[in-house]
C-alpha cells in the first residue's frame, strides 16, 4: 500500500512503525474472510482491510480520530485472526495498538463511555477493587431492572459465587519437588486469581511436581493488556514497567529460566514487552529479556515429560483455542497435544479459528458483538457433544461458561488432575452432562 506520511511525522517512532506496517498491505482482502465482525456485520469498515484504511487515513495526515473511524476501531477485537490469515505478513497487532493510543489521546468520547472505560481501566487490574465490585454487582443484580441497559448487563455478568483469594498468590517461593530442573517466575495476575485462584494452584502444584520452583516475584501484578487495549499507554507502560522491574530483580537475586503465564492474553502481552518498550532508554533491555523467557505454561509443560497416572477418566473435551494463543502466540496444536497425552480424547471444534467474544474488556464495551460470537461458539462446540471445555484464558473461560451448561476448565487443571492433582473444582461442584461420573470419584 502506498503511503504518504510527512517527514516531520515519520520522526515519531510509532508512526514510523505504522508506516512499514501499512506499506506491507496489499488490499487483497484474504483477512476479510475470518475477521469475526466482517463475518456478523458484512461492513467492509468492519474488516481489517477497512480498518487499515481508516487508520491509514488518521495516522497518515496525523489528525484527531473521528468518530467513523472510533466506531470500527473500537468494534475490533483484537482477536488477530488477520494476522494468521494475511499472506502479506502486515501486523495488524501493533498497528491497532498505535491506533487506539491516537484514538485515545485525540478523540473526546460521550462521558458515559468515558466513565465506564476509566472505571473498567482503573478496577480490572486491581485484585482487592475487582473483587468488592463483584460482589457489589452481585447485590446489586436483583434491582438490574432499575439500571440503564448498560448497567444492567454488567450486573449480569458478575459471577454467582466469588471464590476467596487464595494464599498462593502471595509474592513467595515454591520449592520443586526431588531435583531442581530450573526456577521460573509465575504471573499470577489481576482478573484471573479474583475469579479463579484455583488455576494459579494448580499450575503451581504441577509445575512443583516435575522439578521446577516456581516464585510469585513481589510487585508484579497486572500485565498491561487491558488498559493497553483501550490505547490507555500510560497507565499499560506503567503495569508493564512494575512487572519487568519485579521479575528482573528475581532474575539479579537467584536467576530464572521462564516467565511462565497461564493466562493466553497476558501471555501475548508479556511477550510483546520488548516491543512496547524498544524506546525505553532504561527498561529495553531488560524487556527484551524478558520477552525472551516468557512461555504460556503449555510451552513450558511440553518440555517436562509428563506422567499422567491413568486414573482420570477418557473424557471428551472441547478445546477452546483462545485467539490470544493461536492467533497472538501461535501455540495450536500444543496443547491439545499434552491433553490426548493425558488420556483426554479430544474433538474438533468447527470455527475454531473465530473468537467467543470475550477479547479482555470487548464483552463489557461491545456486549452485543460478544454476545453474538459467544452464542455461535457455543452453538460450534456443542455440536460437536463434549463433556467438558477447556481452554487456557480466563477470559474466554467466564464468556463461554456465561452461555452453556457444560463445564469449563483451564487446560493446566486438567493436565494436574491427570498426572496427580484434584480434581478441578468446576467438575466437582458443576451439573454438568459428566456430574454422574465424577460424583463416583
Ligand atoms: S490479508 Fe493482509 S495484505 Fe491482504 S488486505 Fe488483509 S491485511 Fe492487507
Ligand atoms: S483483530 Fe480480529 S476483529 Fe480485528 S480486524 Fe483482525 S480479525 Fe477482525
Amino acid at each position: 500500500m502506498q503511503t504518504n506520511f510527512s517527514l516531520t511525522n515519520l520522526a515519531d517512532s510509532n508512526m514510523a512503525q505504522s508506516e512499514q506496517i501499512l506499506r506491507k498491505c496489499v488490499h487483497c482482502g484474504f483477512c476479510t474472510a475470518t475477521c469475526p465482525t466482517y463475518l456478523l456485520l458484512g461492513d467492509e469498515l468492519d474488516s481489517p482491510r477497512g480498518r487499515i484504511y481508516l487508520i491509514k487515513d488518521m495516522l497518515e495526515n496525523n489528525r484527531p480520530a473521528d468518530a467513523k473511524t472510533v466506531k470500527h476501531v473500537d468494534r475490533c477485537l483484537s482477536c488477530l485472526s488477520c494476522m494468521t490469515t494475511c499472506p502479506s505478513g502486515v501486523h495488524y497487532m501493533h498497528l491497532v495498538d498505535h491506533a487506539r493510543t491516537h484514538i485515545e489521546k485525540t478523540f473526546q468520547r460521550p462521558m458515559p463511555d468515558r466513565i465506564l472505560r476509566n472505571l473498567l481501566a482503573f478496577v480490572l487490574p486491581r485484585p482487592m477493587l475487582f473483587r468488592l465490585s463483584l460482589v457489589a454487582a452481585r447485590l446489586a443484580k436483583p434491582f438490574k431492572q432499575l439500571c440503564p441497559k448498560r448497567i444492567a448487563g454488567l450486573l449480569d455478568m458478575a459471577p454467582a459465587n466469588i471464590p476467596s483469594p487464595s494464599a498462593h498468590d502471595a509474592p513467595q517461593s515454591f520449592a520443586a519437588r526431588g531435583q531442581r530442573k530450573m526456577r521460573v517466575a509465575l504471573m499470577t495476575g489481576c482478573a484471573q486469581k479474583v475469579l479463579d485462584p484455583k488455576i494459579n494452584e494448580a499450575t503451581i502444584r504441577i509445575l512443583t511436581r516435575y522439578g521446577v520452583e516456581v516464585v510469585v516475584a513481589p510487585g508484579a501484578g497486572c500485565c498491561g493488556a487491558l488498559t493497553h487495549h483501550m490505547g490507555k499507554a500510560d497507565a499499560s507502560h506503567a503495569a508493564a514497567a512494575a512487572n519487568i522491574r519485579a521479575w528482573r530483580g528475581e532474575m539479579k537475586l537467584s536467576g530464572l529460566d521462564r516467565v511462565v503465564i497461564n493466562t493466553s492474553g497476558c501471555g501475548t502481552t508479556v511477550k510483546d514487552y520488548g516491543f512496547m518498550f524498544r524506546d525505553d532508554p532504561v527498561l529495553a533491555q531488560d524487556a527484551a529479556t524478558i520477552s525472551e523467557i516468557a512461555c504460556d505454561v503449555s510451552e513450558l509443560l511440553s518440555e517436562l515429560d509428563l506422567k499422567p497416572t491413568g486414573d482420570t477418566p477418557r473424557l471428551k473435551v472441547g478445546y477452546h483455542s483462545a485467539c490470544s494463543m493461536q492467533h497472538g502466540q501461535k501455540i495450536t496444536k500444543l496443547p491439545m497435544d499434552l491433553l490426548r497425552s493425558a488420556g483426554f480424547e479430544i474433538l474438533a471444534i468447527p470455527e475454531g479459528h473465530i473468537c467467543c467474544g470475550s477479547a479482555g474488556t470487548y464483552n463489557l464495551l461491545q456486549p452485543d458483538l460478544a454476545n453474538q460470537l459467544r452464542d455461535r461458539k457455543i452453538k460450534n462446540i456443542e455440536s460437536v457433544a463434549p463433556q467438558i471445555i477447556a481452554t487456557g484464558n480466563i477470559g474466554c473461560m467466564v464468556q463461554i461458561a456465561s452461555g452453556t451448561q457444560t463445564p469449563v476448565v483451564h487446560t493446566v487443571e486438567l493436565l494436574d488432575w491427570a498426572t496427580g492433582g484434584p480434581i478441578p473444582q468446576s467438575l466437582k461442584s458443576e451439573a454438568g452432562n459428566i456430574g454422574e461420573f465424577i460424583s463416583h470419584r
